[in-house]
């Protein structure tokens, strides 16, 4: 007999629950059930003895894990067949700059809704590319709100895309409708931290992107939704593995793709479709984040919101206490009760609570709670 052990040869203890909620901001919580069933297919995924992980990219069980991702995300939001899916690496970062290698030709134009950390990080990025301009920035406001319609946005007619944040992440906004740009300009979308929070018309767009670490997966793949004439369009000579065509062609594999991120990204898909599909989703997402603000709301200014009530996001709560000081006991007594990573980012301070489409409403309730608690012992 060999003495290396073959198969599934450990029965799996069952877990204790881990008694926390997390409200980081990304790498954000997934759902428990998809975690168990990884927790199953990294020891043996679909019967075949081994693991997701140590399956060839070019196997047939990656085949059918690929393929049903794919098929699943289609139909989660009903994406047409002229829309690609790729998923992609070099997270929402690496969009910011092929999005405008890919786009944007030299001496062209290309309009950036900056509204927020991750949508001036986009505007930046894109400068060495070609004309853009901020068609719009709340910036001098401290970005606390989004624009509610177009008019409020200076779009340019000849522009090669129109660019926004549909949620900013840091700021805790969020666009409740999706710009129209002039007619021919394709609208492109940094969707990281709100995709399919709530139902999704793609083909209001031209590209959609998304880093999988905040609603839909691990850290590791960018989901990019992108049209085929988008896809296929040469705007300068790039490198093969810098097209968004080189990945269309191929299956997201022309070299070894990030097979676990997907395998789980796939996982996630699957657990939106038993949850019902995304407009059960959106019902959930504002009833979790109604109880929050009410909070915030109720609190006679003990607690402050960051963002304009009109530009409030669903997923990245951020409020401020009276005093920073009383921030940082807020933060750390939440966390010494199970109520974890709810530090704002270093460029804002404050509370963030981040209430994915993964976090119970249980969460979301024990933090309601607990602010009423740390209210009326702290104000
Ligand atoms: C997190 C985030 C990013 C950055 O994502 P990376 O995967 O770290 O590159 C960009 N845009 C938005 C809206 C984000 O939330």
């Amino acid at each position: 007999m060999s003495m290396i052990a073959s198969g599934p040869v450990l029965s799996q203890p069952a877990l204790a629950p881990r008694g926390v909620y997390n409200f980081s901001a990304g790498p954000g919580c997934l759902p428990e059930e998809v975690l168990l069933q990884a927790r199953e297919d990294i020891w043996n995924l679909m019967g075949s003895g081994f693991g997701i992980m140590e399956h060839s990219h070019r196997g047939k069980t990656f085949d059918k894990v690929l393929a049903e991702a794919e098929a699943d995300c289609r139909k989660i939001a009903n994406i047409p067949a002229n829309y690609k899916i790729l998923f992609l690496t070099g997270g929402a970062t690496a969009q910011n700059w092929m999005v405008p290698m890919n786009l944007l030709p030299q001496g062209g134009t290309a309009d950036y809704v900056t509204t927020g950390y991750w949508a001036q990080k986009s505007f930046e990025h894109a400068k060495p590319f070609g004309a853009v301009r901020e068609a719009f920035s709340s910036k001098s406001e401290n970005f606390k709100f989004v624009p509610q319609k177009d008019s409020e946005i200076a779009y340019d007619a000849k522009a090669a895309y129109a660019h926004y944040t549909s949620n900013n992440t840091i700021m805790g906004t969020e666009f409740h409708w999706v710009p129209t740009p002039p007619k021919g300009v394709p609208l492109v979308c940094d969707m990281s931290s709100d995709i399919f929070a709530g139902p999704l018309d793609v083909t209001k767009f031209g590209l959609i992107y998304a880093g999988a670490q905040k609603n839909l997966g691990t850290a590791g793949t960018t989901v990019v939704i992108v049209h085929e004439d988008l896809a296929k369009k040469k705007v300068r000579e790039n490198p093969e593995f810098l097209r968004y065509e080189t990945f269309a062609a191929n299956e997201s594999r022309p070299n070894t793709p990030p097979t676990f991120n997907i395998y789980l990204t796939g996982q996630v898909f699957k657990w939106i479709l038993r949850k019902g599909g995304l407009e059960p989703m959106a019902k959930f997402n504002a009833e979790k984040a109604k109880l929050i603000y009410d909070a915030v709301d109720g609190s006679g200014g003990f607690y402050k919101g960051h963002a304009r009530p009109d530009s409030r996001s669903l997923m990245n709560i951020t409020f401020r206490l009276p005093t920073e000081e009383l921030d940082t006991k807020f933060i750390s007594e939440a966390a010494k009760q199970g109520m974890v990573d709810m530090k704002g980012h270093r460029s804002t301070g404050g509370v963030r609570a981040s209430v994915y489409n993964a976090m119970p409403r249980a969460g979301c309730v024990k933090l309601v709670d607990f602010m009423k608690e740390f209210m009326k012992k702290n104000g």
